[in-house]
């Protein structure tokens, strides 16, 4: 117990030491050769060292738990009256942060007054169409997907697996069996991992942070203000309410389990890369079984962004305001409504959702050039929405397990 608690400190220590330090360094790496030409490039290695890692544990990891978890739920229509109650939940919560994306957007009016360069250029890939990112749920290939480690589909087929495993009796039970050691193994790995955390975060801020000096953050203080504020009451009122209404805990208990989860989200900027560490701490500190966790949080990693789709409504407006385009009332429907689709379609990984917001701005007739005010900030903006994101998964796995009974701590 001592032992965790003084990690989670190291890593909190670690992670506002990175901002310190990248701010403070930042403004004088050009001028230092030690600076630019050894210690940054060494912090800039530990931190990719610590995201590899984490990104090493992701496909077996999910893997094994999902099929040994689909497979100790035991019940298909289990399984069913889970996949729904989380599928609803995370539609929900999303539609809920685009709600207030937009009303901070409305409040804080990011974009106006913006002196838009003339020579404006868009950067952004074009996003996918609606009905590709549907077919790419399905696997053609389960060994390509895994080498790929494309998540929708690792669960579409770990869930096939794991729903055989009880279907084919008792050679079934013993192939779960063995998914069930390995899932505990790679558990084991995933704390090995974690003890490198504390450096990891600090290094990964700490570069962030001297890269972008606080100086850049000031023609886009209203934006990143409202896409912040945004992610900070989302938080507080939406899953503060889930835990006391469906979970009978106070919110506290919730965000303090969850800490290591949302630090590392935020300094990854990956849900996918976060997931280890979310899974470990909704199950050590929160009490959620392997069952529903290992389900429920992949899933989320992968299809729910409410920090994206909170973003995404501010993003629109911005760019909107920037661009001088009035924004009616149905267009602002229309954002509420592709901007969930996008968010879904969103990979968890860094960027994913400036690539998704090209989707929402042409849907709803807004210049698409507007993509390219919002790049040089966006990955400020990244850090927030990826901890929400994150955030926003461990609450829907919280109330899913107390919905199904299991004992949360
Ligand atoms: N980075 C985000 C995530 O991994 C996705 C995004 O760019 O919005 O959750």
């Amino acid at each position: 117990m001592n032992k965790r608690i003084s990690l989670l400190w190291k890593i909190s220590i670690g992670f506002f030491l990175g901002i310190i330090f990248g701010f403070a360094v930042g403004p004088v790496i050009p001028s230092s050769p030690v600076l630019s030409g050894y210690v940054m490039p060494f912090i800039e290695l530990v931190g990719k060292i610590f995201l590899r890692l984490l990104m090493m544990l992701i496909v077996p990891l999910v893997f094994a738990s999902l099929v040994a978890g689909a497979a100790s739920v035991g019940d298909i229509h289990k399984l069913g009256r889970i996949g729904i109650k989380t599928l609803v939940l995370y539609f929900i919560t999303t539609a809920v942060a685009i709600v207030i994306g937009l009303a901070c957007g409305n409040l804080f009016q990011p974009g106006i007054g913006m002196n838009i360069p003339a020579d404006i250029q868009a950067t952004a890939r074009e996003a996918k169409p609606l009905v590709d990112v549907i077919l790419d749920i399905f696997p053609s290939n389960p060994i390509a997907s895994m080498v790929n480690a494309n998540m929708l589909q690792i669960i579409v087929f770990a869930l096939f697996f794991g729903v055989a495993c009880i279907l084919a009796g008792e050679r079934g039970k013993k192939i779960a069996d063995i998914f069930e050691s390995v899932a505990e193994v790679m558990y084991s790995v995933t704390h090995m991992v974690m003890s490198f955390a504390p450096y990891g975060v600090f290094a990964l801020i700490a570069t962030t942070a001297a890269k972008f000096g606080i100086s850049i953050l000031a023609p886009f203080a209203k934006v990143i203000a409202a896409v912040y504020i945004g992610c900070i009451l989302h938080a507080i009122i939406v899953y503060s309410g889930m835990m006391i209404l469906f979970c009978k805990r106070s919110p506290m208990w919730y965000f303090r389990g969850i800490r290591e989860a949302a630090i590392t989200a935020f300094v990854t900027r990956s849900s996918s890369g976060s997931l280890p560490v979310t899974l470990a701490n909704v199950r050590e500190n929160l009490g959620v079984s392997e069952g529903i966790s290992s389900f429920v949080l992949p899933l989320g990693a992968t299809i729910n962004m409410d920090g994206t789709a909170l973003y995404q409504g501010v993003c629109a407006l911005f760019v909107a305001q920037a661009f001088n385009v009035p924004l009616t009332l149905s267009m602002q429907i229309g954002i509420v409504v592709t901007a969930t689709l996008a968010s879904v379609g969103t990979a968890g990984v860094p960027g994913a959702g400036l690539i998704m917001l090209t989707l929402v701005l042409t849907s709803v007739g807004l210049p698409i050039e507007g993509i390219a005010l919002v790049a040089g900030i966006d990955v400020i903006l990244d850090a927030a929405r990826t901890c929400l994101n994150v955030t926003g998964d461990t609450a829907v796995c919280a109330v899913v397990a107390a919905s199904e009974g299991d004992e949360l701590k």
